[in-house]
């Protein structure tokens, strides 16, 4: 593979690992496949720039398929363990300089950090988090955890509010900041200044620790 632009491996083409390894081919990557299975392998081969049916324990057969040449790996391995750790070594042995391992518990997740996985990912208990956080919090569309207790929030307005403006709510009493409105496909941001009146599907940018931000969706309501 040509070291041109960033080239990924995706090892263990299930549900995740294809949907990554197309994802990334779509946005324009150089990526290679494999898999241990034929029938996984073969309908998304012409999608990818190389794929391969190999199996992940054998160093060897990761090295010919051109392995060492990506800058970062992922292994979407998951019921087999031993396979998905093996394939973890191999990638560092090779020289990848990022791996990103899937984890199926939080033991595998100690020995994937113990080896030196760059990133540990849990995408099933992960994107159920996310989402239960979604849930959870009224009007809320989607956000970014910032650490800390503290996200960036994309909440939509309710049709009430129409008629008003950001500087109509009490945000300071949720100790949380407007940082702009995403409007159709434009960001107006919130200077302080403008008084920006919502307009329907408006929708706002909030910066704030997850409590105040709680608080103020479900007054929203
Ligand atoms: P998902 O939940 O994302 O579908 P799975 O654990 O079901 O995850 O899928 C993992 C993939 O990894 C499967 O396509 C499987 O064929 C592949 N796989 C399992 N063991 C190996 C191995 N030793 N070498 C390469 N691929 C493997």
């Amino acid at each position: 593979m040509s070291r041109k632009k960033r080239a990924f491996a995706v090892i263990g083409l299930g549900t995740f690992g294809r949907q990554v390894a197309t994802q990334l081919a779509d946005l324009g990557n150089e990526v290679l496949g494999i898999d241990i299975d034929e029938r996984k392998v073969n309908p998304i081969a012409d999608r990818l720039d190389q794929a391969v049916i190999a199996d992940a324990r054998d160093e060897q057969a990761l090295k010919e398929a051109g392995l060492g040449d990506c800058d970062v790996a992922l292994v979407a391995i998951g019921e087999d363990l031993e396979a998905n750790i093996l394939c973890t070594m191999t990638a560092q042995i090779l020289g990848v300089p990022e791996v990103w391992v899937k984890a199926m518990n939080k033991m595998h997740h100690r020995i994937l950090h113990r080896i030196g996985a760059t990133r540990v990912i849990h995408p099933e208990s992960e994107i159920g988090t996310h989402v239960a956080h979604m849930l959870h919090t009224p009007y809320m569309v989607d956000y970014v955890s910032l650490g800390n207790r503290s996200l960036v929030a994309i909440v939509s307005v309710p049709e009430a509010l129409q008629g008003q403006g950001v500087t109509d709510l009490d945000l300071e009493g949720y100790d949380i900041r407007c940082l702009g409105m995403v409007r159709g496909s434009d960001f107006v941001p919130c200077n302080g200044e403008a008084d920006l009146a919502f307009r329907p599907g408006d929708r706002m940018l909030l910066l704030g620790r997850r409590d105040g931000l709680q608080r103020f969706a479900t007054d929203l309501m």
